[in-house]
């Protein structure tokens, strides 16, 4: 096989350096809040306009040094991916749909000018990296390793334009579930004062910039009792992402049929998330409900609510697989006044929610097979 290291890194090439017994991290006990333990391992390739990507190198934890002109540090030339990996009831480690992230950090870098790469060398560099940190992967079955494959460039040129230098690195942690107590329904702010995404931005990419605005607009919806932003777009108010996770409803529509629901992807204002991939996939299979890939606004829920016809509304995400939302704190600006909403996701029969959690967990923790979903380790 020839090496174009203009195209891509290689598995073949990366060179290991385990940490030593005395560099390795202790390991918490008790409680995994998210992204607050790493795991002994990173990966680190660099890449070069001129050279391509050089070898990639896994080695123990450690900070990156970096210029402090480097471009990702004035100018937010970064991307990221968050994917996990699940020690399953036969102590297998399976990666969910790996193939989905890695296709998405691509398209991201080509968005980015930041440098693409081969999706399986990654993966499989990415497998080496949790089987030298295997003891980090936990084995409840409701925690899981997260995997944060990162791009930025690096080159310290102050002018605005496509990086020289670039550095992918890929950092794990190992992490709690989001519900120990069962379904916590959230509270969301709807304000169409504040946006996340627009046509012709990069909402449908996975870039650093696109979270950073994001903070103090979550800070509001703290002061607001809200756990979480439900992001509007345009004037007629359509629903596009709940925090960082898509939105699905699951209602009787204007129609009269069972319908779930999830905002397209054809406007780029969406990330095109791999749980909600796969929740429609599964959706489609059940064959019980019609699964469409349309719009819906505020006036939409509104009247859906006020007609008895909305049965669950929910986040979808890595992170938690399905988060119930309980109620949504709605600025309704042409009256200038906050109203209260609720929504019944927790009530609704049949718990379409509930039943799409069971499904993508225990394929991912190997209770049910699914191999084209699943990258064993
Ligand atoms: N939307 C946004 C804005 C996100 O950051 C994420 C998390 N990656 C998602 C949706 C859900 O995507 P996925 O199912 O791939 O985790």
């Amino acid at each position: 096989q020839k090496k174009d290291h203009a195209r891509t890194f290689y598995r073949s090439e990366m060179v290991t350096i385990p940490a030593l017994p005395s560099e390795k991290i202790p390991k918490p006990t008790g409680e995994l809040p998210f992204g607050k333990y790493y795991s002994d391992h990173m990966i680190d390739v660099d890449w070069t306009l001129e050279g391509g990507w050089g070898k990639p190198k896994l080695h123990k934890l450690q900070p990156l040094q970096l210029h402090p002109g480097s471009k990702v540090l004035h100018y937010a030339i970064e991307l990221f991916e968050g994917m996990k990996a699940y020690r399953g009831i036969d102590n297998k480690i399976r990666m969910f749909r790996p193939d989905m992230n890695m296709a998405r950090m691509n398209r991201t870098a080509q968005r980015s000018a930041l440098p693409t790469f081969d999706s399986d060398e990654l993966i499989n560099m990415i497998a080496d990296q949790i089987r030298l940190d295997l003891e980090w992967v936990p084995s409840s079955a409701t925690s899981s390793l997260y995997i944060r494959p990162t791009l930025i460039g690096t080159d310290k040129t102050l002018g605005v334009g496509n990086p020289h230098d670039a550095k992918l690195f890929v950092v794990t942690c190992p992490v709690g579930s989001y519900f120990t107590s069962g379904f916590q329904p959230v509270s969301l702010l709807a304000d169409s004062q504040f946006v996340r995404a627009f046509p012709g931005g990069v909402g449908a990419f996975k870039m650093g910039c696109n979270y950073a605005p994001t903070i103090g607009v979550a800070q509001s919806a703290q002061a607001k009792g809200c756990q979480q932003v439900v992001w509007l777009s345009g004037d007629n108010e359509e629903l596009t992402e709940v925090g960082t996770m898509n939105i699905f409803v699951f209602w009787k529509n204007e129609e009269g049929d069972l319908e779930l629901a999830t905002p397209p992807l054809d406007k780029g204002i969406i990330l095109p998330g791999v749980t909600r991939d796969s929740l429609l996939h599964l959706g489609k299979e059940y064959g019980e409900f019609k699964v469409s890939e349309r719009s819906f606004t505020m006036e939409d829920i509104r009247l859906a609510l006020k007609e008895g016809r909305l049965l669950q509304m929910f986040g979808a995400g890595t992170a938690c697989v399905v988060s119930p939302v309980g109620q949504i704190v709605y600025h309704n600006r042409k009256a200038d006044k906050y109203e209260t909403w609720n929504i019944p996701t927790m009530e609704a029969k049949p718990n379409l929610m509930q039943r799409f959690y069971e499904n993508i967990t225990d394929i991912q923790y190997g209770r049910v097979d699914r191999p084209e979903w699943c990258f064993e380790v």
